[in-house]
């Protein structure tokens, strides 16, 4: 995904610009991914909660608890019902995220995710993309959570 990405649900109400690129870019099989995408996964960019600008009509949240045992806050727009965003609760490395779905990208082309995890859970029916690292439940700290922790550290003397 590039730096400038823009994204936004079905109907238009909701409107985001990302002012940063994701950290992390991961498809998702979890039951409740699975749910929450109406698809067969979720496909999901994560990146720094204060580069995300939203405008527009307000997001409605759903809380569940993943099935990594976070509360997670999905977003969509009450008008259309399209996913659009979640965030984590708590006070982890996480909830300094925001995490897009790819289809809600203006461009979803540019999606690249490096990452796959609860592939135990996906169906037959779906087909894994070829080049990501796949995790049949959580992704290793490696994979995932030393990546966030990495580009906080990175950001911290310029900007915080
Ligand atoms: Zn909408
Ligand atoms: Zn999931």
């Amino acid at each position: 995904m590039n730096k400038e990405a823009t994204g936004g649900c079905a109907c238009g109400a909701i409107r985001y610009r990302c002012r940063d690129r994701p950290i992390v870019e991961l498809i998702c099989h979890c039951r409740d991914c699975q749910r929450a995408s109406g698809g067969a996964s979720a496909a999901v960019l994560l990146i720094a909660s204060d580069r995300v600008i939203f405008e527009g009509a307000d997001q409605a949240f759903h809380a569940v608890t993943t099935a990594s045992g976070n509360r997670l806050s999905r977003g969509f727009c009450p008008a259309c019902g399209s996913p659009v965003s979640a965030r984590w609760e708590g006070d982890s490395i996480y909830s300094k995220l925001q995490a897009l779905y790819a289809g809600s990208l203006d461009d979803p082309s540019t999606f690249s995710p490096t990452v796959e995890d609860w592939v135990s859970r996906a169906y037959p029916w779906h087909t894994f993309h070829p080049d990501t690292l796949k995790f049949g439940e959580r992704p290793t700290p490696q994979a995932v959570r030393d990546r966030i922790v990495a580009y906080f550290a990175a950001r911290q003397p310029s900007s915080g």
